[in-house]
């Protein structure tokens, strides 16, 4: 299969890609790691007239811990390195426990973190994890920016509060609570495949085992994540 005819242009930095974004709108996707985009564009699911290839963007790119126990996460970040991160293992331990789920290691040594968050599939790990762990989402365009929390984010299939003129810039994890558990369990068919269904848990506790605060977040289930209030407030 290939792929409708279309522009290609690999801006160098994240003024010019937002420029491209805002004067070609709904006809421009923007190509992170590719590994959805490409075989979406090859089966002519998707035919974007103009691809803004952001893989040149440095300063899109990057993993830092705040001083107050976030974790700051450039939008175009592999998948992989995400994985091996210590920051992640030690700040996000759940989010380090997921990351092998996601398909293969060829895969996620192109795919990036933002572009998994930003293509929204209801059978993807990240936008689970992400609304567990309460992250936040940075999107910005050429003349505005605006933080946007993972609750809010994911609105349907393949939707987001993304608008066409937006890119996913940053995810910032905040720091877990002092006493807290986790967790993260899938069922698939074969390892790598996307899962039939799986959860993300975050929990609080208050000593004494009470369950203080509670987020569990199905994924392959719905349109998008879906948050188990009963459930979570059961454990309360
Ligand atoms: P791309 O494919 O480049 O882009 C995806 C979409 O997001 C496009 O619409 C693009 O325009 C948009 N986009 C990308 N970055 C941004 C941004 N910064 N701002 C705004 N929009 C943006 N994923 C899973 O979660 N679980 C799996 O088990 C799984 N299995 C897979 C198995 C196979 C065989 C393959 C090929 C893929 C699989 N994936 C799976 C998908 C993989 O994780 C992709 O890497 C991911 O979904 C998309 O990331 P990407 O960087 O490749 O984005």
């Amino acid at each position: 299969m290939k792929p409708a005819p279309f522009e290609y242009v690999a801006p160098e930095d994240r003024a010019e890609a937002l420029q491209l974004l805002n004067q070609h709108g709904y006809e421009a996707k923007i190509l992170a790691g590719g590994q959805s985009l490409v075989p979406a564009m090859n089966f002519r699911l998707a035919q974007p007239a103009f691809l803004i290839d952001c893989n040149r963007i440095s300063d899109l790119a990057f993993l830092h811990p705040s001083e107050n126990g976030e974790v700051r996460i450039g939008a175009m970040t592999r998948q992989r390195t995400v994985e091996q991160s210590r920051i992640i293992a030690e700040r996000c331990p759940l989010l380090h426990e997921t990351m092998p789920h996601i398909a293969h290691v060829q895969i996620r040594n192109r795919g990036t973190i933002g572009g998994s968050i930003a293509h929204a599939d209801p059978a993807s790990e990240l936008p689970a994890v992400m609304i567990a762990v309460d992250a936040q989402f940075h999107l910005q365009k050429h003349d505005a920016e605006r933080w946007v929390p993972a609750s809010e984010f994911f609105l349907g299939m393949f939707t987001t509060a993304l608008e066409p003129e937006e890119m996913l810039t940053e995810i910032r994890l905040p720091a877990l609570p002092a006493r807290c558990g986790w967790a993260f369990r899938e069922v698939a068919r074969r390892h790598g495949d996307y899962a039939l269904v799986g959860v993300a848990v975050v929990l609080e506790t208050a000593g004494g085992g009470a369950c203080r605060q509670a987020r569990l977040v199905l994924l392959s289930v719905g349109d998008g994540p879906v948050v188990a209030e009963k459930a979570a407030n059961l454990l309360i």
